[in-house]
């Protein structure tokens, strides 16, 4: 809008960029042109407190943020903050653009949910998006505008800690609870209230970091990175993750937040992602360590050309893009693309439009007891009945006395997992809480906690073992510690600690049945544990209704349906072991020293009923690749109570070009069946979806042939002409 003014001089009333009615790539061509080239580099870069500020002196902080920068990690729950370093962006640079403000709410921000790992043995991403939503609206509420969530990095050695923080082994999986967690961050309409940007993250091949070894360079061939990494990415993408974050790790050689061909060929070029990548804390710098920078300028122009838009708190784009320019070393077009990105997704937030927050009390943002609800079903769900010898578990009602015991018990903290955003400790509610409140009722509990996590103090085992010999059965709960996984939670075995086995061990003389309830962020190595005990329950790490959770699968108050979503190897020396290896020459004994079958493969997990699967129903055996297959499959459940039933469906292409993986799951789904009742459980086979494969340059071919369908413990051969 122009005005003459009243000396004949142009005046802008206010800019188009302002203009919310205008469309938003029409404001974003307004506002480019009006900034200087520090103000766009500005843009591009991502503080924090902790480097840039102070979170106990606001003010203090406040004066080292600088009105222009793009984003900032945003460590409070409190709005108001937020709200004042807004206004300072808003009322003091000199275009008034707003910041994004970034925080890890990975599992959850107040209301703590089950780590992700668990989350996906739930598979139900009606849940996952459920509780991606809430996280959204505790973050938003809190300051938060854009949460870097969700991990997607396929994950098949459990040794690297991280494998919490993702969606298991799989990649449909993966790709699955990738649009969960996008849909439930950014909702319907991100320019609203209560939702909020998501972001992909470790774009890309971080999982295989060699040896599981954290911040490892990834070996990762071309085949699997098309196969494996690539499809939970580009579902998200699709979804509209309107941000991504590039992996510390670099792939055969070149690292993955300077990859030309994965940043800019594939996700921008191919894939028409319109959004921006932000780099992962200190990966641009790392281009130094890593070998292919010589210093922090080198590392900038690297990074920056190969499509990485934002800066995470390195500040070596605020320090030498200005000169790169001024060389000529970084075209002023790319800069401008760079920053059109970052106001893009700034625009599509609404933030020009709706800079601040909502400052409500803490009893309305948080801890709902709607959200309290679903976190205690989303746990109930995720947690897996690994085994249950004579139906010991739900624990019988005519036991009056049950022993307690371990380092887990009463433990509040290592319960919410890493990564547990702004949850705190003490609105964890225990397992010890939720055992009295189940029981208190119907049994005397007898509490030991026997040993610690670590360490070597057995002088707790006598008590513990007085307690399971006085008891009718023994309940014992171990596990891991919440930082022996999540980032740099690398371990060099997948066994508890030896005492925790001893604990086990100790105990088993008591004679009395003993039900092993394991809490990790990984599956654990049970080869010693398994036969000491007569159930398993893995419960994860469950979060704050962890407590009420447990307590209710063991009381029967809840059903079981957990599947793992990633394998059990038996001993970790059997890494990796995944049930979608491609085939091999022969099956043979693998190592000569122990059975070559993993603990338990992904998809196992016992219900407390029976459900029996009836053939494979095909609507046709043969089809052209234009048509498509309906599968059905009847489930009845025979047992004797209501239970949830997941079926995989699982597709086979025994001969092709390449060699395929004996068998991937490309569908699944979970239903409730009363008891008696039966449920059809129905898959459309798209055989350009289903059965084609990437070959290694991400172009997908569709073979004629024949293709296995496999699903519950029933298998079918149907055939594809040409
Ligand atoms: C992690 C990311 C995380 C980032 C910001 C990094 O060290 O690798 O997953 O999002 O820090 O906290």
């Amino acid at each position: 809008l122009m005005m003459i003014g009243w000396c004949g001089v142009a005046q802008e009333m206010s800019p188009l960029y302002k203009d919310k009615n205008a469309g938003i790539e029409e404001r974003i061509e307004d506002l480019i042109p009006r900034m200087t080239l520090e103000e766009k580099i500005l843009q591009m870069n991502q503080w924090t407190y902790g480097k840039n500020a102070n979170p106990n002196n606001i003010e203090a902080s406040m004066k080292k943020v600088r009105p222009e920068i793009g984003s900032l990690i945003y460590r409070s729950t409190n709005p108001k903050y937020r709200n004042q370093i807004q206004a300072k962006a808003m009322n003091e640079s000199r275009l008034g653009i707003p910041i994004i403000f970034g925080f890890d709410a990975i599992h959850g921000y107040k209301t703590v949910f089950p780590i992700p790992l668990a989350q996906a043995c739930s598979w139900d991403t009606a849940l996952v998006r459920q509780s991606c939503a809430i996280s959204a609206r505790e973050c938003w509420l809190s300051g938060v505008d854009w949460t870097f969530s969700p991990m997607v990095d396929v994950a098949r050695d459990a040794r690297w800690g991280r494998v919490a923080e993702g969606y298991g082994e799989d990649p449909y999986t993966n790709a699955a609870f990738a649009v969960a967690a996008v849909q439930g961050y950014q909702g319907d309409n991100l320019a609203g209230k209560y939702t909020i940007a998501a972001c992909l993250k470790h774009y890309i091949g971080y999982s295989l970091s060699e040896g599981g070894r954290d911040y490892h360079y990834s070996d990762v061939s071309d085949q699997t990175l098309w196969e494996t990494f690539m499809p939970p990415y580009e579902a998200g993408v699709k979804a509209g993750a309107v941000t991504l974050m590039s992996a510390f790790n670099d792939i055969s050689g070149v690292p993955a937040s300077a990859n030309y061909y994965t940043l800019t060929q594939v996700l921008k070029e191919q894939w028409g992602h319109t959004g921006f990548v932000v780099s992962d804390w200190g990966s641009i710098e790392n281009l130094i360590p890593q070998g292919v920078a010589a210093d922090r300028k080198e590392a900038a122009q690297k990074a920056f050309l190969s499509g990485v838009e934002m800066d995470m708190v390195d500040d070596v784009y605020v320090e030498n893009l200005p000169k790169l320019v001024e060389e000529g070393k970084v075209p002023m077009s790319a800069i401008d693309e760079a920053v059109r990105r970052i106001l893009r997704v700034k625009m599509q937030l609404g933030l020009f439009d709706q800079p601040y927050v909502d400052d409500i009390p803490d009893e309305q943002r948080y801890l709902l007891p709607s959200d309290l609800e679903l976190a205690e079903k989303i746990a109930t769900e995720s947690m897996v009945l690994l085994k249950n010898e004579n139906q010991t578990l739900p624990l019988n009602p005519k036991w009056k006395k049950l022993a307690v015991i371990g380092p887990m018990v009463k433990d509040s903290v290592n319960l919410m997992g890493s990564w547990e955003g702004m949850g705190e400790a003490q609105h964890v509610r225990t397992i010890y809480d939720g055992l009295l409140n189940e029981f208190s009722a119907k049994a005397k509990l007898l509490y030991s906690k026997g040993c610690d996590f670590e360490g070597n103090d057995t002088s707790g085992f006598k008590e513990a073992l007085v307690n399971a010999k006085s008891a009718d059965a023994v309940l014992l709960f171990l596990g891991e510690k919440k930082k022996w996984s999540g980032e740099n939670g690398t371990r060099s075995t997948l066994a508890l600690p030896s005492i925790q086995e001893e604990l086990l061990k100790t105990l088993k003389s008591s004679g009395k049945p003993i039900i092993l309830v394991l809490s990790s962020g990984r599956p654990i190595e049970m080869i010693r544990m398994e036969p000491l005990a007569d159930a398993i329950l893995e419960i994860w790490q469950p979060g704050t209704m962890g407590g009420p959770a447990v307590a209710g699968i063991l009381s029967g108050r809840s059903n079981p349906s957990g599947k793992l979503s990633i394998t059990f190897p038996r001993t970790t020396g059997q890494i990796p072991m995944y049930y979608n290896m491609r085939r091999p020459a022969r099956y043979m004994g693998y190592y000569q020293d122990i059975d070559k079958e993993p603990m338990y493969w992904l998809g196992h997990g016992l219900s407390y009923t029976q459900f029996s699967h009836g053939s494979i129903q095909l609507s046709s055996s043969k089809i052209s690749k234009s048509e498509k297959i309906i599968a059905r499959i009847k489930v009845t459940n025979t047992g004797d109570g209501d239970g949830k039933e997941t079926l995989l469906w699982y597709v086979s292409d025994p001969v092709a070009t390449i060699s395929r993986p004996i068998k991937e799951i490309k569908y699944f789904q979970k239903k409730l069946i009363a008891k008696g009742e039966s449920e059809i459980y129905e898959f459309e086979i798209d055989p350009m979806r289903d059965l084609s494969y990437f070959d290694k340059t991400g172009e997908r071919h569709l073979e004629p042939g024949e293709f296995i369908l496999r699903v519950g413990d029933q298998k079918v051969t149907f055939e594809l002409t040409d």
